[in-house]
């Protein structure tokens, strides 16, 4: 059996056409289905429904072969337990810094709000720059707003969201888009599917450009 991780969403809406010119469709609509294992096409692969935020743990600890994730999960993720052969060149989007518009830079330690917290933490720390990092789980565009921080660290594709807050884009972090990772043990144990399904969606990934 083979089995990938998918998170509902941006990421599963992606990955589905891709997966489907790889030979794998889900035998129901995963957005939709309430079960969590859901069975496809074939009957040796199936999908896992997680959190965004859980498809690396699952895949690192061999729960999941594979699985899709954007960069910015692996980037906060760390560590060096997954393989990340491919850029599916989906989701795309960019991490940024954002604060309200025209605010002056603070005076003492800026403080920043985000979910981003280890990739915050790198990021000032290549600068030199104290700060205090805020640990939100959501509507980071709220922080600046209520004094809670100076500026956030968020994912931004239009840019509307900070906007409608009146917050601006400010400093880009780095360009994200969604990786196929892979467990390392299954890389080696089931190489040749593997290896044959990274090809497949690399196809895919080129013929969609
Ligand atoms: P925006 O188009 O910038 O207003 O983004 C809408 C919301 O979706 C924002 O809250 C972003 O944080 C989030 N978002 C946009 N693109 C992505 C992505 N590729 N992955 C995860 N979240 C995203």
């Amino acid at each position: 059996m083979l089995t990938i991780a998918l998170s509902k969403g941006r990421i599963l809406d992606d990955t589905l056409p891709l997966l489907a010119a790889a030979g794998i469709v889900p035998t129901e609509n995963p957005e939709k289905s309430r079960k969590l294992i859901i069975p496809t096409s074939q009957d040796d692969v199936r999908l896992l429904i997680v959190r965004a935020t859980d498809v690396p743990t699952y895949v690192e600890h061999g729960a999941a072969d594979l699985g899709v994730a954007g960069k910015d999960v692996l980037m906060e993720y760390g560590g060096q337990g997954l393989y990340e052969p491919l850029d599916l060149k989906i989701a795309n989007c960019k991490l940024m810094t954002a604060g309200r518009v025209g605010a002056p830079e603070p005076k003492g330690r800026l403080r920043v709000a985000t979910k981003f917290v280890n990739v915050a933490k790198q990021y000032y720390a290549e600068q030199g720059r104290q700060v205090d990092i805020i640990k939100l789980y959501g509507s980071m565009e709220l922080a600046p707003l209520v004094g809670l921080a100076d500026k956030i660290i968020d994912v931004v594709d239009t840019g509307n969201t900070l906007r409608a807050n009146g917050l601006e884009p400010q400093e880009l972090i780095c360009h994200i888009s969604s990786r196929l990772v892979v467990n390392k043990a299954s890389m080696k144990m089931q190489h040749g599917r593997i290896q044959a399904l990274i090809d497949a969606l690399q196809h895919a990934i080129e013929h969609h450009a």
